[in-house]
């Protein structure tokens, strides 16, 4: 049977609007409503509240919300082999299941509705996404020293038989950095994710020892070995892309490929500025993530969206990706980039939103809504999220999180033993 909203009186691009929303897709924004329309719809009484744009967040590692806080202040190769890597090796399927759910309550809270992940059991991960109501494009990850022969092969088997995949999860393939897949072995993934139609995602050009090692070995930056292998186009994306060369920045602009800036994450392991300002310039296509619990520390896209608005004014001029723009890397570009036909409330858009508390105190005064809420407000201001036409919090409560937080803190307790 069809399922039918209406977002009454919802604060829109200056006035008051009422939004339909048919199954799980917005129907009309722009037109008035017929009397038919309200006819066996739910009405959800909107009138302090402007609608948002949902989050999409392109990239992170969401079980790592059990470690958010375990290891700071410390460099990111010393981070990752001294401390990460070693924690990470305990985990069981078990506790990937509790990161997940913590991270992904922690996601709803501040408006994110899709996330692109990189981490292990996947299947765990998937599991938890089809529960709570979201969606995600679910990495496949690959990295040498990290696997044994079968583990890969296994890796490559599932890639092979499309399992896991379902209307709100998508598989992708990601090799983790240059510096854990080798020259051979990334060739064969960017020929896998050609021959079974996947989109592929990694970590690139996020440190200075990144470039230097990839230079000694290859001979070439980071960005000039993926496009030797033949990997870079419009369906590479690449978290971090920090120490871009001018030249870098050309060869990416013109393979359509997309860069994921995560400027909090780089900020706190010093690994360097992402050159959002001359990346613009160029005419590359740009989205936004958070990187993982335990390097950001948190998940807040809101948080990451001020941060590249400034950054990008700090490198460039004060006139430099104003508001809307900050917006569109946090929402539609990511969207674009996995294919997902969401991240603007437009007819025909999948009916993800935010309704957002024009009665907090960050929202007012109301000169200009997006200002507001790029550079004012924080996740408080949130007081309900939608996803595929379905409310997945609403009045700033999601079902089951008081358990959520007890099995995430049971599961730390182990953990830190
Ligand atoms: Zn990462």
């Amino acid at each position: 049977m069809t399922k039918k909203t209406v977002l009454k009186s919802a604060f829109f691009e200056g006035s008051k609007r009422d939004i339909l929303i048919v199954d799980n897709r917005f129907e009309k924004v722009h037109t008035a409503l017929e009397p038919a329309d309200y006819q066996d719809a739910e009405i959800v009484d909107c009138s302090n509240f402007a609608i948002m744009p949902a989050f999409y967040n392109g990239h992170t590692h969401a079980a790592m919300s059990l470690l958010r806080g375990f290891a700071d202040d410390m460099e990111l190769g010393k981070w990752l082999n001294e401390y990460i890597w070693p924690t990470e090796a305990k985990l069981t399927p078990d506790d990937i299941e509790v990161g997940s759910r913590l991270a992904i309550l922690e996601m709803i809270k501040s408006g994110t509705v899709f996330f692109t992940d990189m981490y292990w059991h996947r299947e765990r991960t998937i599991k938890v996404v089809e529960e709570m109501g979201i969606r995600a494009a679910i990495g496949v990850t690959f990295a040498e020293p990290l696997m044994s022969p079968e583990a890969w092969a296994a890796n490559v088997d599932f890639l092979k038989n499309h399992t896991g995949e379902s209307e709100r999860v998508q598989l992708v393939v990601m090799p983790h950095a240059i510096y854990t897949v080798g020259e051979e072995k990334t060739a064969e993934l960017i020929e896998l994710a050609h021959a079974e139609h996947y989109k592929i995602h990694t970590h690139l050009s996020e440190t200075l020892f990144e470039i230097k090692t990839c230079n000694e070995k290859y001979g070439c930056t980071p960005v000039e070995f993926w496009k030797r292998l033949g990997g870079l186009n419009s369906n590479f994306s690449a978290a971090h892309c920090v120490h871009f060369s001018a030249s870098d920045r050309k060869i990416f602009a013109e393979s359509g490929a997309t860069a994921i800036l995560n400027p909090c994450s780089n900020l706190k392991l010093s690994s360097g500025m992402p050159q959002v300002a001359e990346m613009l310039k160029d005419g590359l296509k740009l989205g936004l993530g958070t990187d993982g619990d335990s390097s950001n520390n948190n998940l807040d896209m809101q948080e990451e969206m001020k941060a590249i608005a400034l950054l990008a004014k700090y490198l460039g001029t004060a006139e430099t990706l104003p508001a809307e723009e900050a917006l569109k890397m946090a929402t539609c570009n990511v969207a674009n980039f996995f294919g997902i036909n969401a991240g603007k409330i437009e007819e025909g858009y999948l009916a993800d939103c935010l309704l957002i508390d024009m009665n907090n105190e960050r929202m007012v005064p109301c000169y200009n809504v997006y200002s507001n809420w790029v550079y004012a407000a924080n996740s408080s201001a949130i007081d309900s999220v939608m996803c595929n036409g379905k409310f997945v919090m609403r009045g700033r409560h999601v079902d089951g999180e008081e358990e959520i937080l007890r099995e995430a803190r049971e599961c730390a307790a182990r953990l830190s033993k």
